[in-house]
């Protein structure tokens, strides 16, 4: 399919694609698809104010009704998936494979932010005074601004949006200024949904900001926006947390991750193999729990290392729309260069580099190709500390499994992690308190690649956040105590006498 027809497929149309100064460019070719029309600060105020109206409506209609907006949302993206999935490679440049994963995670949180819709329960607590009931009542909490970074461009939102819509609040979402079509074309499914749904649905209820970062900054300085969700890099975060933190507003922060993986003497090495090529290479290392660091104990290092290398020789790379790529592009040459640069930087630090460098340069040479490295490196040096948004694996020895876990947490980033083995001593050792510090730890799965059901998101500078599955709704709402007196006495708690 030639990158017009995935855009008309989509539904993007020329006006929506022309006319404006935010050159979108495809990173399959490096080529411009789109000219974007952007918004200004002051439509970001309108869109807020619009945002907010929405909500004082939107909350007063009952949950699972809400819960029938995200219903035909999801079935519209059940129907939109192809035309989505096309639309998110041509963008970013992951694979075709990857792309119509990620709107397939959109589907999947829809679905549960349906049944959710009618499990948005509060405890009942006992009180201590007779004649009195306790209990949580959760509230719509108000509009949810969600910024997202160019390498999913709308699995992130969804994993925002479909909690946030069942929780009552309106959502505004502000794209990457890299990755804004998919974004587009995902207003226009919400706006058919709108349609369909009926005049309870306020206007306002979703709507997108497209443009740079002065956009989401917008956003975080306005108290009508009642939660930031912001995705995206270390500095971006704290930007946010800094510019929230005075109006004392919540944020979920999904930051940048520098995962890793043990692989102990008793693992299964073909399934370690595997997982290490996916999670290593997939999404050409642009993912945030993209496997940066393998630990792989002495005894089995050289029955697995030379496969790996072996593994990465053979590794499909190119147009992420044809079948068979295994790896695309990086995003743009910016990131090509900070690969670049890291190599470098590893081979000072001892590291032996194996792979990358620039490849199709001659049939793409506006494009950013690069082969995934694998690098030997002596110990975790100060490069092996930073997330390099790019294919490059970092692989140490170790002995003791203790050392292995603390180098593992010795990065400043707390994403995703996992140990493969098949001693369970190891594992749950691995998973205790005393193992990874993460927010997802897994045994026997690389550390990608997430399910919507459980919280997704991670410690330290990854920022805390947690968003999808389990009880990351309550992020999206306010917790009420409510305390009833149905007897004719007016106790104090703590048995104080105040008599007047
Ligand atoms: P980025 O930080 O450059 O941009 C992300 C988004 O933040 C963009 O929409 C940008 O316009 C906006 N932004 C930037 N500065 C801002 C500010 N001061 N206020 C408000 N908004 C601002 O990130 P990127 O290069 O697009 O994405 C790659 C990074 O995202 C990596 O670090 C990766 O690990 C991380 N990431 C994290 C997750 C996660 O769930 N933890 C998921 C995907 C990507």
């Amino acid at each position: 399919m030639s990158h017009s027809e995935i855009l008309a497929d989509a539904a993007l149309t020329d006006d929506d694609l022309t006319g404006g100064d935010l050159r979108v460019f495809t990173p399959v070719d490096g080529s411009e698809i789109a000219r974007l029309k952007t918004h200004t600060v002051a439509d970001a105020g309108a869109m807020i104010d619009r945002a907010h109206r929405a909500f004082l409506e939107w909350r007063k209609v009952p949950a699972p009704r809400r819960g029938e907006f995200v219903r035909l949302l999801g079935e519209e993206l059940r129907r939109q998936k192809d035309a989505l999935g096309a639309l998110v490679s041509l963008e970013c440049g992951k694979i075709l494979q990857e792309g119509l994963g990620e709107v397939q995670e959109m589907i999947d949180i829809c679905d549960f932010a349906v049944g959710l819709s009618r499990q948005l329960y509060g405890l009942t607590i006992a009180s201590e005074r007779p004649g009195h009931a306790m209990r949580e009542s959760w509230h719509p909490m108000g509009a949810c601004g969600v910024i997202t970074a160019f390498n999913f461009p709308v699995a992130p939102w969804s994993w925002n949006a479909a909690l946030a819509l069942v929780c009552g609040d309106p959502v505004i979402w502000k794209p990457s200024e890299k990755s804004p079509l998919t974004a587009l074309a995902v207003q226009r499914v919400c706006e058919r949904v709108q349609d369909a749904f009926g005049a309870d649905a306020p206007e306002g209820l979703t709507q997108v900001l497209v443009g740079d970062r002065d956009l989401g900054e917008a956003m975080t300085a306005n108290p009508k926006v009642a939660i930031v969700s912001a995705t995206g890099s270390v500095p971006m975060g704290r930007a946010v947390a800094a510019s929230m933190s005075p109006r004392l507003g919540r944020t979920i922060l999904e930051l940048g991750g520098n995962n890793a993986m043990i692989v102990a003497p008793s693992a299964d090495l073909e399934m370690a193999l595997r997982a290490i090529v996916f999670s290593a290479v997939g999404t050409a290392g642009q993912r945030c729990t993209s496997l940066r660091r393998v630990m792989v104990h002495e005894d089995v290092y050289d029955a697995l290392v030379p496969r790996l290398m072996n593994a990465y020789d053979g590794l499909p790379i190119g147009d992420p729309l044809a079948d068979g790529t295994l790896v695309g592009p990086l995003i743009d040459m910016e990131a090509m260069t900070a690969m670049e640069r890291a190599l470098e930087q590893a081979r000072v630090e001892g590291g032996v580099v194996h792979g990358g460098g620039r490849i199709l340069s001659d049939s793409h040479p506006d494009a950013a190709y690069v082969r995934p490295a694998i690098v030997e490196m002596p110990d975790q040096s100060e490069i092996v500390h930073h997330e390099t948004f790019a294919p490059i694996l970092y692989v140490m020895k170790y002995r003791d499994l203790d050392d292995a876990i603390a180098v593992q947490n010795a990065v400043p980033q707390g994403l995703s992690s996992c140990i493969f083995s098949t001693d369970m001593r190891e594992t749950e050792h691995f998973l205790s308190a005393v193992g990874s510090d993460c927010g997802i730890a897994n045994v026997n799965i690389g550390p990608s690649g997430a399910e919507i059901g459980g919280a997704f998101g991670g410690e330290k500078d990854t920022g805390g956040g947690r968003e999808s599955g389990s009880d990351a709704w309550k992020g999206y709402m306010r917790r009420q105590t409510n305390t009833i007196n149905y007897s004719r006495e007016l106790p104090l708690a703590q048995g104080i006498k105040f008599d007047i």
